[in-house]
């Protein structure tokens, strides 16, 4: 097969004018995105007829896929260490049809268009990084592997969600699917780091930055609410309504945050860019493991991203109150949005915020705080010889590449892995410079076809041992 970047970007903007987006709720698919999907699995079975062909295709979920192909005890790479599990998304999350230019977007988020840009040629449209630039990658080294006759050593299993944007549940049934087989899969690779530049001001080098843990997620519904057995009009308002006590909670959660916490995760990352980062940040960040405390105090005034590797985040999201302009709200509440750190738990962070909200709010009105729902933060995966495998590989594709580990921010299906996987790794073999980091999920999202090229040599030495 051709692995040329033409080739490449043609192939990857086949994928992004099928838009396979799910709809948000976890029931069944209306028959219109059940054809969408249909057809992107039609795509992909003409375009990697090798892989389809030989491997046990199982549905799962919405519209995903399980793809195992069977190990014959007789391999090199990754495989070698037991077996391994490696997803992507086929999934996208909603782009404009048709005022895409009002939106921002250069060309239709749906069109595919491959064009030169600022990185050479390069393929724009929804879902180009976010996952199907990944998706294909992963694809176009299995199908040329085996094509070449090369068969994994213990079972190779591909998960090819179906609503990983929607946080559907594709990814749970995959993973009920390798529990009730009794796999427990030695590797887990998704989505999640990149390859990319400035993760921290002044770093001089290129850096693969591969998620080995992710923090939780809780919605907590924070609600005050006023004695109903006094009734108040608007006209005559009384000292303490709900709708001002809500509004001093959530400044308060804002002038209270969570504690600033420095973890073995983060050390170990600053300690290994700290050799590559000029300027002010580099000698503190050379003696990140004796100066935790400080660093900790210090990242949140640096950047957003920064403040959001040391600690707990609580953002208020969804607001209710009053239905009229002349109504007093007997009941207000706000939904916070927190990003548990791994150093904390959904019920330590859930703690904080009551005691931040009673005490901003007082003994007046009644305050409460209800989980809605969440998970915990996933454990740590281990820099053993399954972490060089990664750094291996990517030490192959992107050369000059420094690999270090991070704690992804966000949530994405590989947390259901971390449930039966010891050593989940997450990280997408495309190269993503600050720019089309926001573009994901974003205006413009693109990808380079050479980082194409880069990502799928990535999945062939992780898989086979040599590019
Ligand atoms: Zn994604």
């Amino acid at each position: 097969m051709s692995h040329d970047a033409p080739t490449l970007a043609g192939r990857l903007s086949q994928l992004v004018r099928v838009p396979t987006i799910t709809p948000p709720d976890g029931g069944p698919l209306t028959s219109e995105t059940a054809r969408v999907f249909e057809e992107l699995h039609a795509l992909l079975r003409g375009l990697y007829p090798t892989v389809f062909s030989t491997a046990e295709v199982i549905p799962v979920g919405r519209a995903g896929l399980l793809l195992r192909l069977a190990g014959t005890g007789d391999g090199t790479g990754a495989t070698a260490l037991g077996p391994v599990l490696l997803m992507a998304h086929q999934d996208v999350v909603p782009a404009p049809t048709h005022d895409w230019e009002s939106a921002g977007w250069s060309h239709p988020p749906f069109a595919g268009v491959v064009q030169d840009g600022e990185d050479g040629l390069t393929v724009y449209g929804r879902g180009t990084l976010d996952d199907k630039g990944a998706l294909l990658v992963l694809l176009e080294a299995v199908e040329d592997l085996v094509s070449e006759g090369w068969a994994p050593h213990e079972d190779l299993y591909l998960s090819l969600g179906g609503d990983e944007e929607s946080d559907g549940p594709s990814a749970v049934a995959a993973i009920a699917e390798l529990e009730r087989r009794g796999v427990t899969p030695a590797l887990v690779v998704d989505e999640g780091g990149a390859v990319t530049t400035g993760v921290v001001p002044g770093l001089t080098r290129q850096v693969a930055v591969v998620g080995v843990a992710e923090k939780g997620v809780v919605n907590l519904e924070v609600s005050v609410s006023a004695d109903p057995r006094k009734p108040a009009h608007s006209s005559t308002p009384p000292r303490h309504s709900p709708t001002a006590a809500l509004g001093r909670a959530l400044a308060a959660l804002e002038r209270n945050p969570h504690p600033a916490v420095l973890d073995d995760i983060a050390v170990r990352m600053f300690t290994e860019l700290a050799p590559y980062v000029s300027g002010p940040l580099k000698l503190l960040l050379s003696r990140a493991d004796q100066l935790r405390p400080v660093l900790a105090q210090v990242f949140p005034y640096v950047t957003a991203e920064l403040a959001a590797m040391v600690r707990t985040t609580t953002a208020a999201t969804m607001l209710t109150g009053s239905s009229a302009p002349n109504v007093l709200a007997s009941r207000a509440t706000a939904i916070v949005n927190m990003r548990v750190a791994t150093s904390s738990t959904l019920a330590g962070a859930t703690r904080h915020v009551e005691k931040v909200v009673h005490r901003a709010v007082g003994s007046a009105l009644t305050v409460e705080v209800r989980v809605l729902e969440g998970h915990e933060p996933t454990p740590a995966s281990p820099f053993d010889e399954r972490w060089d495998a990664i750094r291996a590989a990517i030490a192959a594709s992107y050369p000059d590449t420094l690999t270090v580990p991070y704690t992804m921010l966000g949530a994405s299906d590989s947390r259901h892995a971390a449930r039966i996987a010891p050593a989940v790794y997450r990280f997408s073999p495309l190269f993503m410079s600050a720019a089309q980091r926001a573009s994901v999920h974003g205006v413009d999202e693109r990808v380079s076809a050479d980082s194409l090229v880069k990502g799928v040599r990535f999945y062939r030495v992780l898989l086979c041992g040599i590019a």
